[in-house]
């Protein structure tokens, strides 16, 4: 199980434990040499109210994608409840360009569960389940051994470390939906349901899982959980920036020298990310775009990319720090291409719940598949761009519109691309039966 050569501009938190080339997962007794539960003893030795304090200060935000506050998100959970309460990790990571939650699942399983118990503590949880997204199904048995070895340890299971208190755990596997990624299709999914989304309110706070009160976070939140209670949550935000604690794994794929994940610090400017630690832009082309947080936000051009890497920085720009998932695109990319493969996937993923995400995307994946062929027609591009602006914001779930952002980005930012494919299909014969798409 390897992973990519650390660089030194990182700030290692949640890759602390890291080995490179690393062979196996590390096991408990590494997990326990290297501070490993202590996080939790010093949690079980707090109250719920101190544990969230803690978070709440530490500005740690959901790493999912949504970014947001995990001390307050805990916070509201009802205390007084009758019913139990429910942990659930959100390890279905599916957003192209995304791979981080993978590596410390692959590398470090114990640390997610000493987030979960931390978790499970503050708001006093009898039961969780880590749901991992099909494709990772060979991940289980993986986190499946650390689960066994914190009950053989005594951190899971009935009277943990002798504090009185039970917490179960177990793994739940999806079967391969990017709609699962989204928190209550995922609940529907672990409860046996089909994963498709409710509609929200209430939310998983007060009902969640089996419609108990539940908090339901992502695998590196959880994994970031840890070190906030050992080193405090002040030492934890002051890593990063006043808005966005900490660290964060930024996956950078694409065509760069150095592809990898990073541990680097919230607000790290994209650009050295690019020249600096990937090494640059591959055989010393120029840098045409980036995707700065997995395919759903709004594509950057070159010249934008000067920035921050945080979240108010990116909204500025239009577009958002999401998963992490860093894209880069060289000055050969075909954009059309780019969008069109990006809407194949949407079109597939979308579940079919809802008439302008299950329409949309079909129709979007057409008429940018006819414009990529030259095929297109001359209406086709601002066609591409309307069916986009009227999914936006009238979907059952965010999936309408992480197809719908991009294509818009996209459009704007390169329509010259997309009328040079026309034109070049105009040059051509005349497509026999090419016409306007009547969507809708
Ligand atoms: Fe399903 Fe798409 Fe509607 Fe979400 S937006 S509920 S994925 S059809």
């Amino acid at each position: 199980m390897l992973f990519n050569e650390p660089h030194p501009l990182e700030v290692k938190v949640l890759t602390r434990r890291f080995e490179y080339p690393n062979a196996e997962p590390i096991g408990i007794d590494r997990f326990l040499a290297t501070r490993g539960y202590e996080g939790f003893r010093k949690a079980l030795g707090m109250t719920p109210e101190q544990i969230i304090d803690e978070v709440k200060k530490s500005n740690l935000r959901g790493r999912g994608g949504a970014g947001f506050p995990t001390g307050m998100k805990w916070s509201f959970v009802p205390r007084q409840s009758p019913k139990p309460k429910y942990i659930v990790v959100n390890a279905d990571e599916s957003e192209p360009g995304t791979c981080k939650d993978r590596i410390i699942l692959e590398n470090d399983p114990h640390r997610l569960i000493e987030g979960v118990l931390i978790a499970a503590r503050a708001i006093n949880a009898s039961r969780g389940w880590i749901y991992i997204r099909g494709e990772y199904r060979y991940l289980i048995a993986v986190v499946d051994k650390a689960i066994e070895e914190a009950y053989q340890h005594g951190f899971l299971g009935e009277n943990i470390q002798g504090s009185g208190w039970t917490f179960h755990l177990s793994t739940h596997s999806g079967a391969g939906a990017y709609e699962c990624g989204e928190e209550s299709a995922l609940l529907n999914s672990l409860e046996g349901l089909r994963g498709n989304p409710r509609l929200k309110p209430p939310f998983p706070a007060t009902s969640g899982a089996f419609q108990c009160p539940t908090v339901l976070n992502n695998v590196e939140t959880y994994s970031a959980v840890p070190d906030i209670i050992l080193n405090g949550g002040e030492w934890y935000s002051n890593l990063g920036t006043p808005k966005n604690g900490g660290t964060r794994l930024f996956c950078l794929s694409g065509h760069v020298n150095r592809p990898g994940v990073y541990e680097l610090p919230m607000g790290f400017n994209l650009l050295r990310l690019i020249n600096e630690v990937g090494g640059g832009v591959r055989g010393g082309r120029k840098l045409k775009a980036v995707i700065p947080g997995g395919s759903s936000c709004p594509v950057l051009k070159a010249e934008e990319c000067d920035l921050p890497m945080d979240h108010e920085s990116l909204a500025k720009i239009g577009s958002m720090l999401g998963s992490g998932g860093v894209v880069v695109m060289d000055e050969t990319t075909d954009m059309v291409k780019a969008m069109f493969r990006i809407m194949k996937f949407y079109a597939h993923e979308s579940c079919g719940w809802c008439i302008p995400c299950r329409e949309g995307t079909a129709w979007l994946k057409k008429l940018l598949g006819r414009l990529d062929e030259g095929l297109g027609v001359s209406t086709d591009i601002d066609l591409a761009n309307e069916l986009a602006r009227n999914m936006l914001g009238k979907t059952f779930c965010a999936l309408g519109d992480a197809a719908a952002m991009p294509t818009i980005s996209f459009v704007e930012k390169f329509r010259g691309e997309f009328e040079a494919k026309l034109k070049s299909a105009q040059a051509q014969a005349p497509v026999p039966g090419a016409q306007p798409l009547a969507v809708l």
